[in-house]
């Protein structure tokens, strides 16, 4: 039996989201089907809410003001060290260990030729003026371990001036493995064992 196209259209949209599989969707728009009209106008607005989502100036971290919390405060921007992350998740996870106390530089994501993601989609610009700006002392990549990280580690340690100490966490994180996914007491071990790159 065909599906009317206004259902599947909805489950097709919900579908592209990770971890929803055809039936998810499904049952899930079935679901909303029986919302009042202004429940659906409010879902419909907040994603369309998303193609306006502002960015923190300095780290690139998403955020409602120009500045994020971790760059509002000065005791953090003081600190010297500067840890760089591929997304938002990435910074959220090491966050919750509570055990940084520096800044973030979030690029969005790794060098990826095919992808067409270079040097200049992850700012890389930015974080070298920062570094400068905030007279870092201590680069800590918490980059995930792939081809494509470890390229984009290479490249941050070549850009950077020599005095800089770059260090990359790895201890506890599985290769390939996702910093999302860990829970904090592996973070906060992953970033004690730190090592130089
Ligand atoms: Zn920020």
């Amino acid at each position: 039996m065909e599906l009317p196209r206004k259902i599947q259209a909805v489950v097709k949209a919900l579908s592209r989201l990770p971890g929803v599989g055809e039936k998810t969707a499904l049952r899930q728009t079935l679901v909303m089907t029986r919302w009042h009209a202004n429940e659906i106008s409010e879902l419909a607005k907040a994603f369309e809410n998303l193609q306006t989502l502002g960015k923190c100036i300095e780290c690139g971290m998403y955020c409602d003001e120009k500045l994020c919390v971790v760059c509002s405060d000065e005791t953090r921007c003081e600190s010297e060290v500067l840890c760089v992350v591929e997304n938002l998740n990435d910074c959220l996870a090491i966050e919750k260990s509570g055990t940084f106390s520096g800044i973030y530089h979030v690029m969005g994501g790794v060098l990826n030729p095919l992808l067409g993601i270079g040097p200049n989609e992850l700012e890389l610009d930015q974080l070298l003026a920062r570094v400068k700006k905030y007279q870092i002392k201590e680069i800590i990549l918490a980059v995930n371990s792939s081809v494509e990280g470890d390229a984009t580690c290479a490249l941050i340690k070549e850009m950077l001036p020599e005095e800089t100490q770059i260090l990359r966490i790895g201890f506890g994180i599985p290769m390939g493995g996702s910093l999302e996914y860990l829970d904090s007491l592996t973070i906060s071990k992953a970033l004690e064992n730190r090592r130089h790159l």
